[in-house]
C-alpha cells in the first residue's frame, strides 16, 4: 500500500513526488511513455542532449524556484536569443533594436518608436481586437509581416485575426539592443540535461514505465490512499463534456556530419511556406563541442484525441467546457489533480514547480 499514486511522472508529478518523499511518505509513480520526465525529457544522441518534446530554456523571477532546482542541479549561463529566418534575412529576436535597425534602418529608440508609431496610424488601429491587430500596436506593419504573420498561421493553424491578442504579448518588445527573449531574472539550462532533475526526483519513489492508468485503473485505486492526477482532465472523466483541443507538434531530427550547422540553438522561419516554424541545434543549449550536430525541425500539426497534446487551444468554448471538468474535480475525495494536462494550461517549467510546491502545502 502507498501512500500517494502518481500519475504522469512530468515535472508536476515528480515535484510533487519528491516533495512527499521527504515528508516520508511512501509514493509509487506510473507513466504510460516508457521514460520519465514528460516533455522535459532528453534522449542523449552522438553526447548530446536532445530535447525530444521541443527546445525547453528553464526561466524564471521566482528565487525560491531557481534555488530549489538549483539545489538539485546545476545550471550553465545559456540565454535564449533566438534569431529568425524570414525567406534567408535574418533578423535578431525578441523585438529590439537590433530589429528595428536591420529592418528600418533607425539608430535610436526614438526613431524606432515613431516608425512604429506611423505604421499603427496608417492601420488605424485603436483597440486591438485580435492577434493581428494587436501585433501591429505593438511592433509595426513591417514585422508582423515578416515576423509574426506566417510563423503564427503555421503554428496555430488559423489567421492571426482570429487568434487571441493575448498570444502575442507573451514576447517582449525592447527599446533597446538587448536580444534576451526572456525579461526573466533568472535563466539557463540544466548542465548534464533535465534528465537529473527528475532522476534525483524519484530517487526514493517507485516508478512503473509504461503504464497507462486507465488500462489499470480499478486495480491501481486499490494501491494508494490519494492519487495525484497529471494526465488529461477530460480523459479522466470520459469527456462527457465534450473534448479539450490542443495543437500538436511533429519533430524530424537528424543527425548531421559536421560541428556546427545553424550557429544557434533556436532559428525560426517565419514565413507561411516554409511548413516549419523552427529548426532547434541541440548542442548549443549546452554549448557542446562535438564533431556531429543533431538538429529538430519543429512542424505544426492538428491534433486528435491520440496525439501528444502540446498546446491547448484556450479559447471560450475550451474554457467553459475545462470550468465544467474543473467542477466535478474539486469535489474529489481521493484524486488530486495538477500539472499542464489536468489544469489545461500553458504552463512553463517554473509555474509548474510554483504550483506543485503550492499544492503540496494543500495536501500534506
Ligand atoms: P507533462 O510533462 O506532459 O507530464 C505529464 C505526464 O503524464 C506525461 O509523461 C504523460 O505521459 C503522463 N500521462 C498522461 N496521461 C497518463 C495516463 N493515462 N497514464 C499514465 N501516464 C499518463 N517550459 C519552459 O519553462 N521553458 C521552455 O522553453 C518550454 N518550452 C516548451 C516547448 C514546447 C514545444 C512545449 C510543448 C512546452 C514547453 N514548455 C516550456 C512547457 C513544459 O514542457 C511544461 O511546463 C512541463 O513539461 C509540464 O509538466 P507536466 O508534468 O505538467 O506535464
Ligand atoms: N511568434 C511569432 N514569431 C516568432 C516567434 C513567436 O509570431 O518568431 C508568436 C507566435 O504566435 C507564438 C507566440 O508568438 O505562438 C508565442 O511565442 P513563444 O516563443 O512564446 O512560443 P512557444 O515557444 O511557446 O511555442
Amino acid at each position: 500500500m502507498y501512500d500517494y499514486l502518481i500519475v504522469g511522472a512530468g515535472l508536476y508529478g515528480s515535484t510533487f513526488a519528491y516533495e512527499a518523499t521527504k515528508r516520508g511518505k511512501k509514493v509509487l509513480v506510473i507513466d504510460k511513455r516508457n521514460h520519465v520526465g514528460g516533455n522535459i525529457y532528453c534522449e542523449n544522441i552522438e553526447g548530446i542532449n536532445v530535447h525530444k518534446y521541443g527546445a525547453h530554456i528553464f526561466h524564471t523571477s521566482d528565487k525560491e524556484v531557481w534555488d530549489y532546482v538549483n539545489d538539485i542541479v546545476e545550471f550553465n549561463r545559456y540565454t535564449n536569443q533566438p534569431i529568425a529566418n524570414f525567406n534567408g534575412e535574418i533578423y535578431n529576436l525578441p523585438f529590439n533594436m537590433n530589429t528595428f535597425n536591420k529592418l528600418w534602418g533607425v539608430i535610436t529608440p526614438e526613431e524606432a518608436k515613431l516608425k512604429i508609431e506611423e505604421q499603427k496610424k496608417q492601420a488605424g488601429i485603436e483597440i486591438p481586437k485580435n492577434l493581428e491587430e494587436q501585433a501591429i500596436s505593438l511592433v509595426g506593419t513591417d514585422i508582423y509581416e515578416k515576423l509574426i504573420k506566417g510563423y503564427t498561421e503555421k503554428q496555430w493553424g488559423r489567421s492571426a485575426t482570429e487568434l487571441p491578442a493575448f498570444i502575442i504579448r507573451r514576447l517582449p518588445v525592447r527599446f533597446s539592443y538587448d536580444n534576451n527573449y526572456f525579461n526573466d531574472l533568472y535563466q539557463g539550462i540544466p548542465i548534464g540535461g533535465y534528465n537529473k532533475i527528475i532522476e534525483k526526483m524519484l530517487e526514493k519513489c517507485d516508478v512503473r514505465l509504461g503504464v497507462d492508468f486507465f488500462e489499470h485503473k480499478d486495480e491501481l485505486e486499490k494501491k494508494a490512499e490519494k492519487i495525484l492526477f497529471t494526465g488529461m482532465i477530460d480523459e479522466f472523466y470520459d469527456y462527457k463534456f465534450g473534448v479539450l483541443e490542443y495543437r500538436s507538434l511533429k519533430f524530424e531530427t537528424e543527425i548531421l556530419n559536421e560541428e556546427n550547422y545553424q550557429g544557434n540553438a533556436v532559428v525560426n522561419y517565419t514565413d507561411r511556406d516554409t511548413p516549419y516554424t523552427r529548426i532547434i541545434e541541440h548542442k548549443h543549449f549546452e554549448y557542446g563541442t562535438q564533431n556531429k550536430t543533431v538538429i529538430t525541425k519543429e512542424y505544426p500539426a492538428d491534433w486528435k484525441i491520440g496525439d501528444e497534446p502540446y498546446y491547448p487551444i484556450n479559447n471560450d468554448r475550451n474554457d467553459e467546457m475545462f470550468a465544467k471538468y474543473k467542477e466535478l474535480a474539486v469535489r474529489e475525495d481521493k484524486y488530486i489533480f495538477g500539472g499542464r494536462l489536468a489544469d489545461y494550461k500553458y504552463y512553463d517549467m517554473h509555474n509548474v514547480i510554483r504550483a506543485a510546491l503550492d499544492k503540496v502545502k494543500e495536501a500534506m
